[in-house]
């Protein structure tokens, strides 16, 4: 070895060269390293899954993980899932063949409404739980009341068997109540005892369904569902909504929030919106199938759709509605934004302060007689103009702010074509009518009057007779669909035999 070559450099480690050392990192820096790493590959798993929510990630854009809330839900999501998942097994282990089964329901995470593909899967606990105070095997006391002989009588009555029977009829409570080993221990349970018990166990049991569904109540009123929450923390993150404050409305089919609003690239966000979560749980919308399922301009779709689409075509029918009645200059809410079945749009009040329902609000008679000229107007803009019948038109959809009234709530709006089109019109007219006579607007037309001044169709209303007019009106429902049909067309100039204006199906759909 060249000792004199060493000399001359630095001295030479006994253990071999030093490889260049890295530079000096701190334990932060590779703890998010190690984070990042962790993260992209947790976020690599989320397209593999085939499941709803995994839809709804890919839906629209690649899942956007900026958001540590976001982040947390998706994971819990998925958490859940796999969670339930392992109950439904275990559950299945569990009950194995048994005619009695038990349902691990209540500890699942998530709930039907959520899951509804799976649920056919799933056992109904209602169905199958035996009832707690019917003992299974009938009891073996003999007709005659008593067994034995002689001295050795026992009758029913008897303390012993009597009490060893009420421990045994224990076991026959709720599984939650723990009742230990009675029978081992040769309990006997008087009469007196066991009955309080059963009362005790009763009122439990009830005492912790009532706690169950306020648990349920309070998870629909922070409205609704994880997968609508995540697309509405989207909405936040994306900067379309400032923030989201609180609910205004919980209805059957929808729950209204307020938002302040943010900004969107291609047009103006209003400073304060709000947002319509149309329900995705289903039952209310199955009583209004006909609304939309007979509506032509959606009826091809209609068909095709799983329940969940059909609710998203309910939001979507809104803002349709909403749009024809802004070209008309109707007062309405003006939309900003439609994200599946939810509707974001402009909000009527201010301050966070919703306006009043016309129910509500306090009127003197010249606001009243104003209100009352204003509906009528808008009521033959909707339907000359938008083409269209409000279908659920009262004083409950009718909101006064700012001196003017605004209509709300068109989702179930209808062309006056629709084959049930009229009835509604007459029922909206009827609505109108009784709550302005009713507050003493002395100008307020007959609902009969009303139709013809709304429609222009000149039904004869001489003799008031409620059953004729609408007959009048269901013939004329008839003769329109006999066209339809023989013609294959649309629309029908919805008039009376004498004129009136024709009604062009509109350019927007
Ligand atoms: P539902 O079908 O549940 O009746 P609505 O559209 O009528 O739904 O909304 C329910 C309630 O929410 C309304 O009565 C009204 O008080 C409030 N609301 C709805 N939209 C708006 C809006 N754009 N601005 C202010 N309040 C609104
Ligand atoms: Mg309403």
């Amino acid at each position: 070895m060249d000792q004199s070559g060493v000399t001359t450099q630095t001295p030479k480690s006994p253990w071999g060269s030093a490889a260049p050392a890295a530079p000096a990192c701190s334990l932060s820096e590779v703890m998010s390293e190690q984070l990042a790493k962790q993260l992209d590959e947790e976020n690599a798993v989320f397209p593999a899954l085939s499941d709803p929510a995994a839809e709804l990630l890919l839906a629209d854009e690649a899942p956007d993980t900026a958001s540590d809330l976001m982040l947390a839900q998706m994971l819990q999501m998925q958490f859940d899932r796999e969670f339930d998942d392992q109950l439904r097994r275990e559950e299945k282990k569990f009950n194995g063949d048994s005619k009695v089964s038990i349902s691990f329901e209540n500890y699942r995470m998530v709930h039907p409404y959520d899951d509804s593909d799976s649920s056919e899967d799933e056992v109904d606990w209602q169905d199958t739980r035996h009832d707690p105070y019917r003992a299974d095997k009938p009891q073996t006391t003999p007709r005659k009341g008593f067994t034995g002989k002689g001295k050795n009588i026992t009758t029913k009555h008897d303390e012993v068997t009597c009490g060893r029977k009420n421990t045994a009829r224990m076991d026959n409570f709720a599984p939650e109540v723990h009742v230990g080993d009675g029978l081992g221990m040769d309990l006997k349970l008087s009469n007196q005892v066991f009955n309080s018990l059963k009362r005790h166990c009763y009122s439990e049991q009830r005492r912790s369904a009532r706690l169950h569904e306020k648990k349920e109540h309070s998870t629909a009123e922070q409205a609704v569902d994880p997968r609508t929450r995540l697309l509405m923390y989207k909405m936040v993150n994306a900067g379309v909504l400032e923030n989201i404050n609180g609910c205004i409305s919980t209805g059957k089919e929808s729950v209204v929030f307020h938002a302040d609003g943010g900004s969107l690239e291609e047009q103006p966000v209003p400073d304060e919106v709000v947002l319509k979560v149309f329900k995705t749980t289903l039952n209310e919308f199955k009583n209004r199938d006909r609304y939309i399922k007979d509506d032509y301009r959606f009826k091809d779709r209609f068909s095709k759709l799983n329940p969940r689409k059909i609710i998203r075509l309910w939001a979507e029918k809104e803002m349709h509605n909403l749009g024809r009645m802004k070209k008309a200059e109707i007062p309405c809410p003006e939309v900003v934004l439609l994200k599946k079945h939810i509707l974001v749009m402009s909000f009527i009040g201010k301050d966070h302060v919703p306006a009043p329902k016309l129910k509500d609000a306090m009127l003197n008679s010249e606001d009243l007689k104003n209100a009352y000229y204003q509906v009528l107007h808008m009521m033959q803009q909707l339907y000359q103009e938008c083409n269209l019948v409000h279908a659920d038109l009262s004083e409950y959809n009718m909101l006064w702010h700012e001196g003017k009234v605004w209509l709300i709530d068109v989702s179930q709006s209808v062309e006056p074509t629709h084959p049930h089109g009229l009835e509604f019109l007459f029922r909206d007219c009827r609505n109108v009518s009784t709550f302005f006579q009713k507050r003493g607007v002395s100008e307020a037309m007959s609902t009969y009057d009303l139709f013809n001044a709304v429609t222009g169709l000149n039904i004869p209303v001489g003799a008031k007779d409620e059953a004729e007019f609408m007959a009048e009106i269901m013939a004329l429902e008839k003769r329109n669909e006999d066209h339809i049909q023989k013609r294959g067309k649309k629309t029908f100039p919805v008039t009376s035999e004498d004129g009136g204006p024709p009604l062009e199906p509109d350019a927007d759909d």
